[in-house]
């Protein structure tokens, strides 16, 4: 006989470990300042690295296609959701990155599901960073291919890995800029040894995209590389673009081969017009936000400068991402709860998301913040050093 279910043990465990997440209530837009749980903070914890969530000519253009193309699209892209709006946001976002082609999925999560599982299978094997995104993870144990990840930014373990593969395709995967972390893949190295294996890279850069690159396309162009060395880029819409959606960018044939076999493209609703339509605002803003970057650059690096100066340990990170690593779980909370008392946000980030024992206090960057805004969480951070045993 089966087994009844009993639910709460599980629950007691992770409270009991000091893991027990919980949600936040939200009551203003996505930006810097906001009412969050009814109190006023200044947010160091969102994606939005470039203020476009609530940006007036992206919310202009999301109504203006409200209006006009409703807002359901009503059907997947292949029976018959595939709006205009779709269209010409995926030619646009193909130009954007350089490449023959893109293919809107409605999240990250589905468009690197989808990819990996169109393109691999059992007899295949799929290489990946330790610290890839969950996302890439679960796509690799799915697809059914030998499953093995490398060292973090190792490349010299990913050769080794890569010269094991007797059969089969061999797709290597990293994330462009590391989501919990912030550094980036050495995608140079990682390019070349893939190319003399045989195997194809797939780079998930939903972090680099509209932040690091020139223009802001990301780190694959940051590196000046081509698409027949990084075959497969994925891009999310949720980040610095401040919409919502993900794109993958390659060959027309690969976009053509997830078209037909990328179960979670074919088997969704599309995205609504609108979506689409707010993003191709954003895109345009996106692209011309060079000064934005170089604020974000020159906050970050004022950031780092003076948190290791009081003492804290940073993740080596040139992006906006700026985890302050703390160890223990109970210390990345009681750091966080101090900052929230002082008016900031900053979550603490904890396993399972990051590995046992590097708890940290994930710090991101917007370009809306100001100079005072980093100021004052300087001045909390100090106040805070002696709080917790770092050593
Ligand atoms: C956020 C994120 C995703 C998931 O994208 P969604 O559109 O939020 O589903 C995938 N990969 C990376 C690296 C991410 O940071």
């Amino acid at each position: 006989m089966a087994q009844p279910f009993e639910l709460n043990s599980a629950l007691s465990e992770r409270r009991k470990l000091n893991r027990f997440r919980e949600r936040r209530l939200l009551e203003s837009p996505q930006q810097v300042e906001q009412i969050i749980d009814g109190q006023s903070l200044i947010s160091f914890c969102s994606n939005d690295y470039l203020g476009l969530a609530n940006h007036p000519d992206v919310k202009e253009a999301f109504i203006e296609s409200a209006k006009k193309d409703g807002v359901g699209s009503g059907a997947s892209h292949l029976v018959n959701g595939h709006h205009e709006q779709h269209h010409l946001l995926e030619q646009e976002i193909a130009e954007f990155v350089g490449v023959e082609r893109a293919l809107l999925f409605s999240t990250g999560y589905m468009a690197n599901i989808g990819t990996i599982n169109a393109l691999i299978g059992k007899g295949d094997t799929v290489l990946e960073d330790k610290l890839n995104h969950a996302s890439l993870l679960d796509a690799g144990l799915t697809s059914g291919a030998r499953f093995k990840r490398y060292q973090h930014l190792d490349t010299t373990h990913l050769l080794k890995q890569l010269t094991a593969v007797e059969t089969g395709k061999c797709l290597v995967v990293t994330d462009g800029i590391f989501s919990m972390d912030g550094d980036q893949a050495p995608l140079d190295e990682i390019s070349q040894v893939a190319k003399q294996n045989n195997a194809w890279v797939m780079v998930d850069d939903a972090h680099g995209f509209g932040t690091c690159g020139p223009k802001g396309r990301g780190s694959v162009a940051q590196f000046g590389l081509a698409s027949d060395e990084i075959q497969i880029q994925v891009g999310t819409l949720g980040k610095a673009f401040g919409t919502f959606g993900a794109f993958v960018a390659g060959s027309h044939e690969l976009c053509e081969t997830l078209t037909q076999f990328a179960r979670s493209y074919i088997y969704t609703t599309a995205l609504p017009p609108a979506v689409a339509a707010a993003t191709r605002a954003s895109l345009k803003l996106l692209k011309e936000a060079e000064e934005q970057r170089a604020h974000l650059n020159g906050l970050t690096q004022v950031f780092k400068q003076e948190t290791l100066a009081m003492g804290y340990e940073l993740w080596p990170s040139e992006s906006p991402i700026q985890p302050i690593l703390v160890g223990k779980d109970a210390d990345a909370i009681h750091l966080s709860n101090q900052l929230q008392e002082r008016g900031f946000l900053v979550t603490a980030i904890r396993p399972p998301t990051v590995p046992e024992g590097s708890a940290r206090l994930r710090v991101t960057f917007s370009a809306q913040h100001t100079k005072e805004h980093l100021e004052k969480l300087l001045a909390a951070l100090y106040e805070l050093r002696a709080e917790v045993d770092l050593d």
